[in-house]
């Protein structure tokens, strides 16, 4: 079994990418304000007359339908984007796999294409990248951002789709080939989404949702998630936190809040009502955990990168209320009561306040990753005011590159560049399916 420890080489990429950054602002005395630019829009106010053009509100809860002119704008800035980004991977690393940077993300963008639009040129496209992808695979890192099982679990529903059945069962059997090791979790396994368990975890479920049927059996999922907990106990234990939080988590000896490394990534897969922590475990371990991460919230309505972190900077899926916001939502669904619903809201305001992001247009830490906040927030409240919001980050997305952002170190790749912003205005077109990608289940 390959070593997943991100210590040295190319895959290293992510961990640094998102760790000097956030040093860098403990360091700095901004805010939030200036890391995002200021949001120009009028916020909806609740009337027909405002979402004029972008859709109908003739249609009931969750109904709501772009209007043809929208989506037709939709769909050229689509295409347009996409030649770009064709020419641009011409100059892209030719060895890196991943869905994160690399050839694994590329053909996820395609596949998503091909469930949206339904042409077939986008499924060989995904062919293509996710082949290009096989054969530079990491043989270290497990999960589906970052390491292998993305690139199997890509390929085998693109084999599945293109209904070569043996082959797709090939990469379905190469894929849980991983598993006992990742329950096992030897060389220092973590256990969030970029590095660790819940990163490979997402890969069976994709597989599953993706195949529309229990390819991979549910056990399998469940003894993840029972691994998980019990690291979590452990540290809890370990760190005397049992009062406080009875599960808790490290990366690399901090106590990441956020969806990508951290508490918040994690409890979101915990409560998946499917996944079989059962009751007792969710009301005992993964509720007062959860109650623990929503009083770490600053008075702005956003949260900490870290346990501990004082500084309200950062407003990205990677870090702070864009990803935070899942976590609440799904313990709204689970739980019920006013509370989680009302932080996941309040998260909807500092996304909409301070979520243009100066850092660019991408998904991870990026414009088109904070709008799925929005996407969010409508699919389980039906109302209008989110999906006018999403449709207004969504223009400020189509005009790439205008604003004066940083370029990213990738500017093409699905998580830090323009693969990602094409991912959610392809999802906007159908909004109540629409999920934020390698995450959302
Ligand atoms: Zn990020």
């Amino acid at each position: 079994m390959p070593g997943w420890a991100p210590v040295l080489g190319p895959v290293l990429r992510v961990a640094v990418v998102l760790v000097p950054a956030l040093k860098a602002s403990r360091m700095a005395a901004h805010s939030m304000a200036s890391r995002a630019l200021k949001n120009p829009y009028r916020d909806h106010d609740g009337s027909a007359a405002c979402s004029q053009g972008l859709f109908d509100q003739h249609g009931g809860v969750l109904q709501l339908e772009l209007t043809a002119d929208f989506a037709g704008r939709l769909r050229s800035k689509i295409s347009e984007l996409l030649s770009h980004m064709e020419n641009g991977l011409k100059s892209a690393d030719p060895r890196d796999c991943s869905g994160y940077t690399g050839w694994a993300g590329i053909a996820l963008l395609y596949l998503h294409l091909h469930s949206v639009f339904g042409e077939t040129s986008y499924l060989q496209r995904a062919l293509d990248y996710v082949n290009r992808s096989l054969q530079r695979l990491t043989r270290r890192t497990v999960t589906f951002l970052c390491g292998d099982a993305g690139p199997l679990a890509v390929a085998a529903v693109v084999h599945h789709r293109l209904q070569k059945s043996q082959e797709a069962e090939e990469c379905v059997s190469r894929l849980l080939k991983y598993h006992q090791d990742v329950v096992k979790g030897s060389r220092n396994l973590p256990d969030e989404l970029l590095y660790g368990r819940v990163g490979y975890l997402y890969s069976l479920v994709f597989v599953n949702q993706q195949f529309g049927q229990e390819k991979i059996p549910m056990q399998y999922i469940q003894q993840i998630c029972d691994a998980i907990l019990a690291s979590g106990e452990s540290l809890s234990k370990k760190r005397r936190m049992q009062q406080q939080s009875p599960l808790l988590f490290e990366w690399y000896q901090e106590y990441y809040v956020g969806a990508a490394h951290g508490l918040g990534g994690i409890y979101y897969y915990l409560m998946q009502p499917d996944f079989g922590v059962g009751e007792e475990r969710l009301q005992g371990l993964v509720r007062p955990s959860v109650d623990y991460v929503r009083q770490l919230k600053f008075p702005s309505g956003n949260y900490p990168p870290c346990i501990g972190d004082s500084r309200d900077l950062l407003v990205h899926w990677c870090h702070g209320a864009p990803g935070v916001v899942y976590m609440l939502l799904q313990a709204h669904k689970v739980f019920g009561g006013d509370g989680y619903l009302a932080d996941a809201l309040q998260c909807g305001e500092v996304i909409w306040q301070w979520g243009l992001l100066q850092k660019g247009y991408g998904l991870c830490h990026g414009t088109a990753g904070n709008a799925y906040t929005f996407l969010a927030l409508y699919k389980v409240t039906g109302d209008p005011k989110y999906l006018y919001r999403a449709c207004k980050f969504a223009e400020w997305c189509m005009d790439y590159g205008k604003h004066g952002c940083r370029t990213p170190d990738t500017p093409f790749s699905l998580f830090e560049g323009m693969a990602g912003t094409i991912y959610f205005l392809a999802d906007l077109m159908q909004p109540q399916k629409s999920k934020f990608p390698a995450f959302e289940v």
